[in-house]
């Protein structure tokens, strides 16, 4: 992996790029050579990120959208195709978690969940689909979560939302092969940023004691993995779950 340029001409579209494993896979394909469009909540939220891909040489789109609705998806697609004028790597990071026990989460929280993990992926992929068709091309990169391999106590919704990312990168991987179309996930496992920082001391001294390689992940180590799916290199790889999780899903 990794000349420099690997994605010169290249355009990126990453949810959730504000910060954390957003901020940094965006950065990450932009140092590869790639112009990229970067979503969030409000568009502000990206500034940061928008700022530091300039300062690569790389264009960069600040672009304000809510994975969960719809008619919020599909303008931001139409702003994205009128700004880069193509897209060719389509990375659905954005997640939150609301963590509870089963007996007392709230509908709301399991809606919330479900609603930006799992259709947020669904809504922003089907809105590229037929660009993807059109242009026979394109890389679809998912970022799931060990829990939705292995599952952890307090974050069924979670979970649910992460395996189902994961079905789904596998049925869409089936449905759009045929236009050259690939479609992957990674499963992270413990990675260091505001998500995990919620976690209270115990669940974090549990949760390291279940990784093989001993330490915490950064958001650069899911990054790298997503420039692989991304590059040229990856042409042949579809359907595929990669964990990037020290061990811990073995
Ligand atoms: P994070 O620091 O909380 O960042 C999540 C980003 O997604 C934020 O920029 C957030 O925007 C954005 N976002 C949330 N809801 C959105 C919505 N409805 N529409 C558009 N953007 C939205 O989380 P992270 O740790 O970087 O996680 C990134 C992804 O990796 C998530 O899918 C997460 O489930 C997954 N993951 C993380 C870990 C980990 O250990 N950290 C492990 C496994 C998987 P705001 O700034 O507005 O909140």
């Amino acid at each position: 992996m990794g000349s420099m340029n690997e994605l010169a001409d290249k355009v990126a579209v990453v949810t959730g790029a504000g910060r954390g494993i957003g901020q940094a896979i965006a950065l990450k394909l932009a140092a590869a050579g790639a112009d990229v469009a970067c979503v969030d909540l409000q568009a502000d939220f990206c500034m940061e990120t928008v700022q530091k891909i300039e300062a690569l040489g790389r264009k960069a789109w600040s672009i304000g959208a809510n994975v969960a609705e719809a008619a919020s998806v599909e303008a931001a697609r139409d702003q994205i195709i009128a700004a880069a004028g193509k897209v060719d790597i389509l990375v659905n990071n954005a997640g939150i978690t609301k963590d509870g026990w089963l007996m007392r989460m709230s509908e709301a929280d399991w809606d919330a969940v479900l609603d930006v993990n799992l259709k947020g992926t669904f809504l922003f992929t089907k809105a590229f689909t037929r660009l993807f068709f059109q242009q026979e091309s394109g890389r679809i990169i998912n970022i799931a979560s060990v829990v939705g391999i292995m599952g952890n106590p307090g974050q069924c919704n979670y979970g649910a939302s992460k395996a189902g990312v994961i079905g789904f990168t596998k049925s869409a991987a089936r449905e759009l092969a045929s236009r050259g179309i690939t479609v992957n996930a990674i499963a992270p496992g413990f990675i260091e940023t505001a998500m995990t920082a919620k976690l209270k001391p115990e669940a974090r001294e549990a949760l390291a004691k279940m990784i093989p390689l001993a330490s915490l992940g950064q958001p650069e180590d899911v990054a790298n993995a997503v420039l692989f799916f991304a590059s040229p290199g990856a042409r042949y790889i579809t359907g595929q779950v990669l964990a990037v999780d020290g061990g811990m899903a073995m």
